[in-house]
């Protein structure tokens, strides 16, 4: 798991200007489902061969102090349990507020490490001046301008020092299955309900000390590792904050699990948030399972009432068929250890390796069942394919021209891949190289 850096400081210190400069060109987070908060962002970044993530925790809108004051407070406070760095910027140009005085009293009250971060320092005078946040009661200072990357260099590198090699999880094979889903969807119901299931031997996993949301299970003589996104929220007394977070914490859950079981509300349906979600447990290669629960409380439930749930959803992710779907109550305990059972078929199904003999056979039936076009007047060939890697499963195809293969075809064969070899939950990648 990557170390995580938090951003932290009063309304337009330049929290957001830092972000950017930190992760430069790659990809961020953006949630943007609150009100009362801009956007905030996640998002990885590099330096010195160190990979870490960044959380902006996102800047007030003008509003009443005491409103503001308590948000940042309570920012504050999600990123102490969080991150392993913080940086706390305040801004040269506009020097000490009341603000910025809580907000180190919060942060010198605690052990995670902080960097005091002088933004707007654009010239020498500014640079100069920035000695007087030292009063704040930080060692460690450092000037910078964010716009112009006056300073960033030297921030960086201690940043990468002061970074836990890996963090802190044990190395285990135990596979890992992630609960995600919206809010309210019921994951701590079901988690709960495992955890307190007579059929399962829970024990304390030693090492973990900030995801102890996570828990290990013992069930049918497997081991498994549940990890909860949603615990941490639960303990928090102010939902907005943590919802974000919540995100975060998905999306490095999905990058951790093994498998992925997405919990949905079968009254409410699947939306953007659930696609986003499997779409980047497929993004991953993570297996996938879907449960839909609350099953208990949907009206007239006869024999097809799950088929049509099923076409729903597939019609929603039409190239994602081929992840199962289990309906449950988890607070009714029903088929809660279907999950796992289903979870369980998919983990082995990622760990599957296909024969090359049979796999090259396999593809010869294919193609004479539905021959290569022609291109350029020279007509496709697949030559042979073989499964170079399991756990995600990966496929090579050496053919000419691969980089004429048309998209349909390379669905016809995936279609097939899964006819013959099911691989039941887990992405498959497909590589066309030339031969
Ligand atoms: P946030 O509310 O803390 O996220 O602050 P922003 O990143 O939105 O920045 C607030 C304002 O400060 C914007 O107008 C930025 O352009 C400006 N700003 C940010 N960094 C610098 C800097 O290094 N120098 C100067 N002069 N302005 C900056
Ligand atoms: P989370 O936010 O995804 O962790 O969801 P919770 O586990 O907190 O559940 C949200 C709400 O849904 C709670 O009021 C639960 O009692 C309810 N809930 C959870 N599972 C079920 C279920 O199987 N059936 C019904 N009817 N309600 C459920």
């Amino acid at each position: 798991m990557l170390p995580v850096v938090s951003i932290v400081g009063r309304p337009n210190v330049g929290k957001s200007t830092i972000f950017n400069r930190l992760i430069g060109s790659r990809k961020a987070i953006v949630d943007d489902q609150y009100g009362v908060t801009r956007d905030r962002h996640y998002g990885e970044s590099f330096w010195n061969g160190r990979e870490f993530n960044v959380i902006d925790t996102g800047g007030y809108l003008p509003g009443a102090t005491d409103v503001v004051k308590k948000g940042i407070r309570e920012q504050v406070h999600i990123a102490i349990r969080e991150s392993d760095l913080i940086l706390f910027v305040v801004d040269t140009e506009g020097g000490i507020t009341s603000l910025d005085s809580s907000v180190a009293k919060l942060l010198r009250e605690q052990e995670t490490p902080v960097l005091l971060v002088a933004n707007k320092a654009d010239n020498e005078e500014r640079e100069l001046n920035a000695t007087e946040f030292y009063t704040l009661g930080f060692d460690e200072l450092y000037p910078i301008s964010a716009i112009s990357g006056r300073g960033t260099g030297d921030l960086l590198d201690r940043m990468v020092e002061l970074l836990p090699e890996e963090r802190d999880e044990p190395k285990t094979t135990i596979p890992k299955l992630a609960v995600v889903g919206r809010p309210n969807v019921g994951k701590s119901s079901y988690i709960n309900a495992m955890l307190d299931d007579e059929r399962c031997i829970v024990t304390d996993i030693p090492g973990t000390t900030r995801d102890s949301i996570n828990s290990k299970l013992v069930y049918n003589d497997q081991e498994y590792i549940l990890i909860d996104t949603a615990g941490l929220r639960k303990k928090a007394k102010v939902q907005e904050n943590v919802e974000f977070y919540s995100t975060v914490r998905t999306d490095r859950a999905l990058k951790e699990c093994d498998v992925a079981i997405l919990m949905l509300d079968a009254m409410r349906g699947f939306e953007a948030q659930d696609k986003r979600i499997i779409t980047n447990a497929a993004d991953y290669n993570k297996g996938i399972v879907i449960v839909l629960n609350k099953w208990d409380i949907v009206p007239e439930k006869d024999t097809n009432l799950l088929k049509e749930f099923e076409e729903y959803i597939y019609d929603r992710i039409p190239r994602m068929t081929y992840v199962p779907i289990v309906s449950i109550s988890a607070i009714h305990r029903k088929r809660i250890h279907k999950v796992i059972d289903v979870a369980d078929l998919v983990r082995k199904e990622r760990k599957k390796t296909i024969k090359t003999s049979h796999f090259n056979s396999f593809i010869e039936r294919i193609l004479k069942e539905k021959p290569l076009p022609v291109r350029k007047e020279v007509p496709l060939k697949i030559k042979y394919g073989t499964q170079v890697k399991s756990s995600p499963p990966v496929f090579k195809f050496f053919m000419n021209h691969p980089e004429e293969l048309p998209a349909n075809y390379r669905r016809y064969i995936e279609n097939k891949i899964r006819e013959e070899y099911r691989f039941t939950g887990v992405p498959i990648t497909m590589r066309f190289v030339q031969k």
